[in-house]
C-alpha cells in the first residue's frame, strides 16, 4: 500500500471540534438588511443544518433579530432538542417547536408577529408553499425572495468544519484502501467482483468506519461502463484488462467528501494501451487543475487549466463535464469551476477537482480530490494514491 494505514481513532472521530452556531445566526441577521428583510424563513434542510445542527428531514428555521425558532414535527422533538443543546444554543434564543403539520401555520404567524418582511429561500420553497405561506399564516407581512443568503456564509469553512470534511476524506480513503484487495481477484485472472460487489462494500466500510452515510451513491464504472461519468454500477464483473473508475464520499457529522480514483486491472494487458494513455492525461490534467487553485484565481481558470491539458492530447471534446464544485454540508455546492463560472475562489473554501476523459464504447478516466483553497495554492483533504494498480497474488 502507498499511504500508511489508521485506526479509526486517528482519522478524528470522536473528537471533532464543537461547532460556533451563534457566530452563524449573527453574520445571518447581518444579512438582513442587504436581502431586505427582517426575518428569514430558512427552509433548505442543508441551511437548516448550518445554522443549528438539526439533522431531521423535516424543519424549518424562523430567524428574527431576537431569535429563532426551529420548527418540526413530533417525530424529531426531542432529537431537536438534544441536537440545539449540543450545538450551545438552547439558552441562547434559540428553541425548538415540535408540533403537528396542520398546526404549524398558526404558530408561524404567532412567531412571525411584527414583522414587515419576511424573507424566504426562493431556491428552496416551492410554488404552492409560497401561495399557502401567502395567504396563509404571513398574510400581514411582506414576503420578500432571496436567493443564496445562507449559502454565502456556508461557502468558506470555518475550520471545525474543515475538521469535519478532513474526517469525511480520511474515512473515505481508509475505506478504499481495505476494498482496494477485492480488485485483485480480477487482477489475477480469477473472477472479479462485480460493480456491485465494489459499490456495496466500500459503502459498508464507510459506515463502519464511522460514516453516517455515504456522501452520496458510490459510483463504479468497470470496462466500456467507465465511459459514462455517472455510470450506475451493475452486475459486470471486473475483469483483467479493465480500468475501473470508483467515485465515492463519506458523510461524516453532516459533512460530505468527494474522491475519485481510476483503478487500472492487470497492468500490461493489451486493452490497457489506450486506455493507459487516457489515463495518464487525465492525470496531468488534474495536476494542472490543483496547481491552478488559490485564492483570487478565478475558477473559470481552474477549469481551463484542466481542460489545456486534455485538449493538447486531443481529447477536448471527450472531457465532457465541468471541472469542480464546492463541498460541504452538500456534495455539490458553491462555488462552480467551469467554463462559465463566475466565482472568485476565497481561502477557506472547499473545492474538487476532477476532470476526465470518457471515451464511447471502450472506456474513460476520473481522478478527483476535494481540497481547502488557501491563500498560496490549497490543500488535499483526500489522501488515497492516484495510479492505484492492486496487487496480483
Ligand atoms: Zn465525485
Ligand atoms: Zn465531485
Amino acid at each position: 500500500m502507498l499511504w500508511p494505514s489508521f485506526e479509526r481513532g486517528s482519522v478524528g472521530l470522536g473528537r471533532l471540534p464543537a461547532q460556533d452556531f451563534s457566530v452563524r445566526l449573527g453574520a445571518l441577521r447581518e444579512a438582513f438588511g442587504p436581502a431586505g428583510c427582517d426575518a428569514l424563513v430558512v427552509s433548505s434542510l442543508a441551511n437548516v443544518r448550518y445554522l443549528t445542527g438539526f439533522s431531521g428531514s423535516a424543519g424549518l428555521v424562523l430567524v428574527r433579530d431576537d431569535g429563532a425558532v426551529l420548527v418540526t414535527d413530533g417525530r424529531y422533538g426531542t432529537s431537536a432538542r438534544a441536537q440545539l443543546a449540543t450545538a450551545g444554543l438552547a439558552g441562547a434564543g434559540v428553541r425548538v417547536e415540535a408540533v403537528p403539520a396542520a398546526e404549524q401555520p398558526g404558530l408561524l404567524a404567532e412567531l412571525a408577529a411584527g414583522c414587515r418582511s419576511v424573507g424566504l429561500e426562493a431556491e428552496h420553497v416551492s410554488w404552492a408553499q409560497k401561495r399557502a405561506w401567502s395567504e396563509g399564516w404571513a398574510k400581514g407581512a411582506e414576503l420578500v425572495a432571496t436567493a443564496g443568503v445562507v449559502e454565502r456564509l456556508r461557502e468558506r469553512k470555518a475550520p471545525e468544519e474543515l475538521a469535519r470534511l478532513a474526517a469525511a476524506a480520511a474515512v473515505a480513503d481508509e475505506a478504499f484502501r481495505r476494498v482496494l484487495a477485492m480488485l485483485e481477484a480480477g487482477s489475477a485472472g480469477r473472477g472479479g467482483p462485480s460493480e456491485v460487489d465494489v459499490a456495496v462494500a466500500l459503502e459498508a466500510e464507510m459506515r463502519h468506519l464511522g460514516a453516517e452515510a455515504p456522501a452520496f451513491d458510490t459510483i463504479v464504472a468497470s470496462g466500456p461502463g467507465g465511459a459514462e461519468p455517472h455510470h450506475r454500477p451493475g452486475s459486470r464483473q471486473v475483469v483483467r484488462g479493465d480500468m475501473v473508475t470508483i467515485d465515492f464520499g463519506a458523510r461524516v457529522d453532516g459533512y460530505c467528501s468527494d474522491a475519485t480514483r481510476t483503478v487500472v486491472v492487470g497492468a500490461g494487458a493489451p486493452s490497457l494501451a489506450e486506455l493507459g494513455r487516457i489515463y495518464s492525461v487525465v492525470l496531468a490534467a488534474q495536476d494542472a487543475g490543483l496547481a491552478a487553485v488559490r485564492e483570487g484565481a478565478l475558477a473559470s481558470e481552474v477549469d481551463r487549466a484542466c481542460r489545456e491539458v486534455v485538449g493538447a492530447a486531443g481529447m477536448g471534446e471527450l472531457f465532457v463535464h465541468g471541472t469542480g464544485h464546492g463541498v460541504g454540508l452538500l456534495v455539490h455546492e458553491a462555488p462552480a469551476l467551469s467554463a462559465s463560472s463566475g466565482d472568485i475562489l476565497m481561502a477557506g473554501q472547499v473545492v474538487t477537482v476532477e476532470p476526465g476523459v470518457y471515451l464511447p464504447g471502450v472506456g474513460g478516466a476520473r481522478v478527483e480530490d476535494t481540497v481547502v483553497v488557501c491563500e498560496a495554492g490549497c490543500e488535499l483533504l483526500t489522501l488515497a494514491p492516484k495510479t492505484v494498480v492492486p496487487a496480483s497474488r
